[in-house]
């Protein structure tokens, strides 16, 4: 029983860790290839497994405020396109098995970060810290809201 209990929490820290791991990568590939679509040829860094990416001008460029806004929105709001489609398969599956509440989860909290995080990413860069604490605790409460009474239930079978 605790066995088991412990085992679906783990899996649901996997998830948000691995799903994690692959939007860091995602989100700023989004970036590089929207400022290849202006020919702007940009280069990432990472700094972390976590989000630490980053997306670079190369010196000398000057994309106008469009190309920019364009360029910055297009990280949170590309990534989350991604993984509405993973969540919409995830969510096919967990009709058959409850075990794939996991991924639905991490999933969609990391679906409405994106999207909550984008704007500030493309305007506001010096809240950019903000924004992504702000996207968590949003994408956290709708969390609970859709899935707190599935996953609770979830947990409490065998
Ligand atoms: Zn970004």
């Amino acid at each position: 029983m605790v066995r088991k209990r412990i085992e679906k929490l783990l899996s649901i820290i996997f998830s948000l860790f691995l799903f994690t791991l692959l939007v860091t990568g995602i989100h700023e590939q989004f970036h590089f290839i929207t400022a290849r679509a202006f020919g702007i040829e940009g280069y990432v860094t990472f700094t972390s497994w976590s989000g630490g990416g980053y997306f670079h001008y190369p010196d000398g460029a000057t994309p106008t405020f469009f190309q920019d806004s364009i360029i910055g929105l297009a990280g949170g709001i590309g990534t989350a396109l991604i993984l509405s489609g993973l969540w919409y398969f995830a969510t096919r599956q967990a009709k058959y098995t409850t075990w794939e509440l996991d991924d639905c989860l991490a999933l969609q909290i990391l679906m409405v970060h994106q999207l909550v995080y984008a704007p500030f990413d493309a305007w506001g860069r010096s809240f950019a810290a903000w924004g992504s604490n702000i996207g968590m605790l949003v994408a956290f409460v709708i969390a609970v809201l859709v899935y707190g009474k599935r996953i609770f239930s979830w947990l409490q079978e065998d």
